[in-house]
């Protein structure tokens, strides 16, 4: 058995990747890498990639295959060895082709949740941008509202996550995501994650990554 694991997180947006991304990393020693944070730490930044990204972000549009695809493969070269969780890439069948000439994908995690579901959690993230901490209203609260646990700085709320532009990157997930979700499938690679009311989406992961880690039931 291999010692590393790589690993897709697939979801709409907001549906839940970061929370299940870091009870993984927590739980079974993975690293995590999202494009989406390396863009925004960009933007932040204010560099030349977080300049051209931005314009695609601001609007609920995808950035470009080649912008992705080339900090991807950097990040990748830079974590050789370690188990990883892929959260936001491949979201297109190009990236899903590119990565496969990268490396060997062990599962793809497919997270179902309802649409109107996610709006209605979208509009209660609010985020700390320069650590990227998340907090939510109703179950994982700031201590003292809109600030960083932390740091004390404010905390804001994600354009993208505006429902507006929220509605439009739901659209374009869907679309775009089914030849890449019907990629995995024909490789035996997808598993999907539609938790009922008495199972939570991460008991329901952690069972399928105690196996797939550890061989276990
Ligand atoms: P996320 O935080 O994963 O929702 O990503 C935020 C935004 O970054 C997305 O709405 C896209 O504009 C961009 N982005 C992230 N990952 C990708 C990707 N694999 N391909 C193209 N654009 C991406």
């Amino acid at each position: 058995m291999s010692n590393s694991f790589r690993i897709i997180l697939t979801g709409a947006p907001a549906a839940g990747k970061g929370t299940i991304s870091k009870l993984i990393i927590k739980t079974f020693d993975f690293v995590h890498i999202s494009p989406g944070d390396i863009l925004r730490q960009n933007i932040r930044s204010n560099t030349k990639l977080g300049k051209e990204a931005k314009k695609f972000i601001d609007e609920g549009k995808l950035v470009p295959d080649k912008v992705v695809s080339d900090i991807l493969k950097k990040r990748l070269l830079e974590l050789k060895q370690k188990s990883i969780i892929l959260d936001g890439y491949p979201r297109t069948l190009k990236q899903a082709e590119t990565l496969k000439e990268w490396i060997c994908v062990d599962a793809v995690l497919n997270l179902i949740v309802p649409h109107e579901e996610i709006i209605r959690r979208a509009k209660n993230r609010w985020i700390h941008l320069p650590s990227g901490r998340v907090y939510n209203i109703g179950f994982s609260e700031p201590k003292v509202p809109g600030k960083d646990d932390v740091t004390g700085e404010d905390l804001v709320q994600r354009d993208d996550d505006k429902p507006e532009v929220l509605k439009k990157r739901l659209q374009i997930y869907d679309k775009i995501m089914n030849p890449v979700l019907n990629f995995y499938a024909k490789q035996k690679l997808l598993t999907h994650f539609e938790p009922k009311c008495d199972e939570t989406m991460w008991q329901k992961v952690e069972k399928f990554m105690m196996k797939l880690v550890c061989g276990k039931d």
